[in-house]
């Protein structure tokens, strides 16, 4: 995948990425429709440290149902969710980043990658039909990250 280059709706916040998506997934769980007024979320599962943002986002902590402390981050002024992540004890970043995938500028990219997973299938809308080829998780899928996709 070339370079993927994104930001929010009022342009202040600008996203890159440069490398390939761990994995690509669908998300139905009930956070996502809240913290993007979506009713489901596609996200890319990127390495944190190849990820560059410009701009200032606004972080959003909670404590997830499953025990952990995430964050999720925002335009503070146009309020678009950018992207979420773990984080660690010691307050860093957890090693891989959730980014909301409708934020990237090229369309292509969004063609070519097709969802891997869809998790949290429990919660999908009963007129939603699952995507072909993707796999189905009722829960989190069993990588660490993905969690609180
Ligand atoms: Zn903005
Ligand atoms: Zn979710």
């Amino acid at each position: 995948m070339k370079m993927a280059v994104g930001g929010c709706f009022c342009g202040k916040v600008r996203v890159e990425y440069n490398g390939q998506p761990l994995t690509t997934a669908l998300c139905h769980c009930l956070d996502c429709r809240k913290l993007t007024g979506a009713l489901y979320t596609y996200n890319f599962v990127v390495k944190t440290a190849e990820l560059n943002i410009t701009g200032s986002p606004k972080a959003v902590p909670k404590t997830s149902d499953s025990g952990n402390d995430i964050k999720n981050y925002f335009c503070p002024d146009c309020g678009t969710p950018l992207y979420g992540h773990k984080i660690k004890p010691n307050g860093e970043a957890e090693e891989v980043t959730i980014v909301r995938a409708g934020i990237f500028d090229d369309t292509e990219i969004l063609d070519e990658g097709r969802p891997a997973v869809e998790i949290y299938t429990e919660s999908r809308l009963k007129w939603l039909s699952p995507v072909e080829g993707a796999g189905q998780f009722i829960g989190m899928l069993s990588v660490p990250s993905l969690d609180d996709a």
